[in-house]
């Protein structure tokens, strides 16, 4: 008998949860795009934007997902030939740098895993080796949304200072911008990519590249750039028309506004943050309980270095496909595929899922989460520890 008539719950690492009031406030005529309303409303939307990202300096606004903002980092600063070293942590860092290298840019790699953060002193030893300085950014994820890695921002900043490198520092928080705690300017990032999809509850469409004045100084000598993804206007721009290049995509920046207005003006970016780690630890709580029988673990084992955004677990080989279907069909609750954590061998042999828990969520939609998964790994009959509802519950009970 199939239980499942009720609400439907996505508990992917993006797209998250969208809020029916952000969908509300989509719900509307096209508004007139040269003057007015729009345009004022608009305006509102930068400064809340930097006050996420914890900076002062610039944003521009792309009508696109994360890959878009991915390339229009590259070609706002960079030259066909240029070396870029990319921290690769996972699926996600890995992309950045394929795509540098697709546009003509000469990546060097240096690989981490999918289990462990950057080390900071191998990037500071790899750095010291450019004596030439000819690296022109140190590329890396905030969190690798694949193995739900933590990379250390601040410490990473640190070893390129260490090795008195002058590279440009780019940090991609698609996933974690709004989820983990993040300081841009405080923390010396030079150029940040966001993606309004994951932390920022908005569908789809819209991501951000936010900069310092040092990352603009490579634009005026970026051979890559192209009229479309060009920052200035989008920056500089005068007329409304320049923000995007074209028509404003309106409906997705009343999203945007109603989103931030809850993130920023009503729970607050701190509190947010928060959220985040209470909400997280609850779920790496339900896990230590299912792990202490079984084949269940998580993939980061080191808690200070884990996502507050997303978590990834390993199984027995099928049983996360097995799960996955069982949550979705019989539970209501989609959870995340394993992304590029599997290994050739096991092909077809799905044994790895992720929890996403980033954006709008609360204790009921996380517990609903976590009890169907519960139900799921007894209904399946897959060996598992228990207690684990009750272990996060106890966890979000301390707040
Ligand atoms: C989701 C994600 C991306 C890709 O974003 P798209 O919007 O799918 O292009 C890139 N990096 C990270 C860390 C992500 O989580």
């Amino acid at each position: 008998m199939n239980l499942n008539f009720g609400k439907q719950q996505l508990s992917i690492p993006g797209p998250s949860v969208i809020p029916d009031r952000v969908l509300q406030a989509m719900h509307r005529p096209s508004p007139n795009i040269y003057e007015g309303e729009l345009v004022e409303m608009v305006s509102t939307l930068y400064p809340d934007l930097k006050a996420v990202a914890r900076t002062r300096h610039h944003c521009a606004i792309y009508i696109a997902n994360g890959h878009g903002a991915w390339e229009a980092a590259i070609c706002n600063t960079l030259n066909r030939g240029d070396k870029v070293l990319v921290l690769v942590t996972g699926y996600f860092g890995r992309g950045w740098g394929d795509m540098a290298a697709a546009l003509g840019i000469e990546v060097q790699f240096l690989d981490f895993g999918n289990r462990a953060d950057a080390d900071p002193n191998r990037v500071e030893d790899h750095l010291r080796t450019d004596t030439a300085h000819e690296i022109r950014a140190v590329v890396t994820v905030q969190t690798d949304t694949a193995s739900s890695v933590q990379n250390n921002i601040p410490a990473l900043r640190r070893a390129i200072d260490a090795a008195g490198h002058p590279a440009l520092y780019w940090v991609d928080c698609i996933a974690s911008l709004g989820c983990d705690r993040h300081k841009m300017d405080a923390w010396g990032v030079d150029l940040m990519v966001a993606g309004c999809q994951k932390g920022l509850m908005t569908p789809a469409g819209l991501s951000f590249v936010f900069f310092n004045d040092r990352a603009d100084a490579a634009w005026a000598t970026a051979g890559l750039n192209t009229p479309y993804w060009d920052w200035a206007n989008r920056t500089r721009g005068e007329i409304f028309y320049q923000k995007f290049a074209g028509t404003a995509p309106t409906h997705h920046l009343y999203g945007l506004r109603e989103a931030l207005d809850m993130l920023v003006h009503e729970e607050g970016v701190e509190p947010c943050w928060h959220r985040h780690e209470v909400l997280s630890e609850a779920v790496w709580a339900a896990l230590d309980a299912w792990s202490r029988a079984g084949d269940l673990s998580m993939n980061i084992k080191d808690a200070e270095k884990r996502s507050r955004a997303v978590t990834t677990i390993r199984t027995a080989p099928d049983d996360a496909g097995r799960l996955r279907q069982w949550c979705e069909h019989e539970g209501g609750l989609t959870l995340g595929i394993g992304l590029g954590l599997t290994q050739p061998d096991t092909r077809g042999r799905d044994k790895v899922f992720r929890i996403g828990h980033m954006g709008h969520l609360n204790p009921l939609m996380l517990m609903g989460c976590l009890g169907t998964i519960d139900a799921g790994l007894k209904a399946l009959g897959i060996p598992h520890g228990t207690g684990a509802p009750e272990a996060a519950a106890q966890r979000i009970a301390a707040g």
